[in-house]
């Protein structure tokens, strides 16, 4: 195990990236450079032969599922994410595979990635953050003008596409937790309140 591939609870974590196009005021990054005993900075970016290297010294069958997450947004790496996946489904078709994003992967590659990775994807987690775009932009500062927009088309292609779609809000007095709970069952989703964490 190392600063790109580690284990939280019963799942196999993969830390691809350290980018990220938001800064949100409450990512764990402002407050620490680890989740539990693993520091999550990464010195250089591994590439997709390095993490394949690393997966194939690891029984995945002792996994619940193998997690796209860490310290960073993966599909601003979607090569990568996709060369893993691939690996992963030919080696261990029946371990499930999750992504965590900010949903910026469509305006960041400037095309629709989802049919692409969708072969491989078993579950997408989609930040939301929030119910509006003037709160999203406040808590998310992200660097697109039109983030909020695209997160919510994102979600819609994403439930076109992968069976398991589940949008998440950080609980913060600031954000409307009711109005975002009806953002998601209108895009008929799954909803997930996160704490807000400083360490894990
Ligand atoms: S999208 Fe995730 S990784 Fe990026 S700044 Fe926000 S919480 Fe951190």
């Amino acid at each position: 195990m190392s600063e790109t591939v580690y284990q939280l609870g019963n799942s196999l974590y993969l830390n691809i990236t350290n980018r990220c196009t938001n800064r949100c005021v409450f990512c764990i990054r402002n407050f620490t450079d680890r989740v539990g005993d693993k520091k999550l900075v990464l010195h250089k970016e591994p590439s997709s032969l390095e993490i394949i290297e690393s997966l194939k010294k690891i029984d995945l069958r002792l996994y619940k599922e193998v997690v796209f997450c860490g310290f960073g947004e993966p599909l601003i790496r979607v090569e990568v994410v996709k060369k893993i996946s691939s690996f992963i489904k030919h080696s261990y078709p029946s371990t499930p595979i999750r992504i965590d994003t900010n949903g910026h992967g469509n305006i960041f590659n400037q095309r629709n990635i989802v049919p692409e990775i969708s072969p491989y994807i078993d579950a997408i987690s989609i930040s939301l953050n929030a119910e509006s775009k003037e709160k999203y932009n406040r808590l998310s500062r992200p660097i697109f003008s039109d983030a909020y927009e695209a997160v919510i088309e994102f979600i819609k292609v994403s439930k076109m596409h992968i069976k398991d779609v589940t949008v998440s809000v950080v609980n913060l007095p600031i954000v409307d937790i009711k109005k975002c709970e009806k953002i998601a069952e209108d895009l008929k989703v799954n909803f997930k309140l996160r704490d807000f964490v400083r360490s894990l």
